[in-house]
């Protein structure tokens, strides 16, 4: 990963934020600027050189990070020890940021308390809009963090699903993510059976799932930082109707989603022309999540496909395109790829098949 880059690009858009210096203390940002997965570390941001802060259980650690920024050591209390050495830290800075977004109130008290005569400014999302378009590096890690879904899939379905309870199921999805070389589930997964289906994000449950039944199992790994999301809605027998048509009218607004997703169509659209195929169906009520998400160091960050998403795609964004039609009572189907935008479309990152497959 190119650290040195993502600190020199953060350092230099500064000046379109109208401030001198940028304090990130988001443990997700800082990792994205630095490599650092420790609990406590921070980067205070300038044009004329960045410095990373962390105390002494990490130094030793974070001693490869010297290559490319300052490294202080700092005492536990991060906030406290920057907010009196902003002269040190961002010499003749006056207006200093911090993460609007992140910062908790308690922190920004005791920043704003000893900064002096540093004028502190909200900022929101300068750090991730830089995550947003995935480097090489990046999408190599997520294209691995995906390609370990395939196999969890395959086994889950050579096991069998029904007799077995979603319980188990989604502990199996633990051990087998491990097991095919991730570093463990990127979230908790959803094995959500019967009329539990028609629940986007259900628990699930200690109760065995039933023959005859649709089974949406929406799973993720996490390798190196980096997220997977992946969803296939399984059958364990014959199902009953309308549940059969309800997965291919997914599908084909799955499938037109994947077709849409492409550099400059925006968040609205895309998500508008999958919406449109489940509305004209006369599902519309039962689809109202959004049609996709950004994937990357979180398992849900920007961009969106959403019908409030008004930005454009662009090439290495790395999105999810998960339509699902949920009817109470009677159960569910979504269906969930992971793409990465290409120059002129959008390439699978999550490659287990989607006709509906039967695992009795
Ligand atoms: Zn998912
Ligand atoms: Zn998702």
């Amino acid at each position: 990963m190119n650290y040195r880059a993502r600190v020199e690009r953060l350092a230099a858009g500064l000046a379109g934020h109208e401030i001198d210096a940028l304090l990130i203390t988001d443990l997700t940002n800082v990792r994205y600027l630095t490599g650092y997965t420790g609990s406590n570390g921070a980067v205070v941001a300038t044009p004329s050189g960045s410095v990373f802060l962390t105390d002494f259980r990490y130094l030793e650690r974070v001693a490869p990070l010297r290559e490319f920024i300052d490294v202080q050591q700092a005492n536990q209390d991060l906030i406290r020890f920057v907010s009196t050495r902003w002269a040190e830290l961002a010499p003749g800075a006056a207006r200093v940021g911090f993460e609007s977004v992140h910062l908790s109130y308690a922190a920004h008290a005791l920043l704003a308390e000893a900064s002096g005569d540093v004028e502190l400014v909200g900022v929101s999302g300068a750090v991730e809009g830089l995550r947003i378009v995935k480097d090489d590096d990046e999408i190599e890690a997520i294209r691995r963090a995906a390609a370990i879904l395939e196999p969890v899939y395959a086994q889950l379905v050579g096991d069998g699903l029904a007799g077995r309870t979603e319980f188990d199921v989604a502990w199996r999805v633990q051990e087998l993510v491990r097991e095919h070389g991730g570093d463990g589930v990127a979230f908790d997964s959803i094995v959500a059976s019967g009329a539990a289906g028609a629940l986007p994000h259900a628990e699930p449950r200690r109760e065995v799932i039933a023959p005859g039944s649709m089974v949406t199992i929406d799973i993720g790994a996490v390798l190196d930082g980096y997220h997977s999301d992946c969803t296939r809605t399984f059958a364990t027998g014959p199902v009953p109707e309308p549940l059969g048509e309800v997965y291919e009218l997914v599908l084909r607004a799955q499938l037109a989603g994947l077709d849409v997703v492409r550099p400059g169509v925006t968040g609205k659209d895309a998500d508008a022309v999958v919406r449109d195929i489940i509305t004209e169906a006369g599902h519309g009520e039962h689809f109202q999540h959004g049609t996709g998400h950004g994937v990357g160091l979180q398992i849900h960050e920007d961009p969106r496909l959403s019908v409030t998403y008004p930005a454009t795609l662009e090439q290495g964004m790395v999105v999810t395109v998960e339509p699902g039609v949920y009817l109470p009572g009677v159960g569910g189907v979504r269906i969930e790829d992971l793409v990465v935008v290409t120059g002129d479309g959008c390439e699978r990152l999550t490659g287990y098949p989607k006709e509906l497959i039967t695992a009795g």
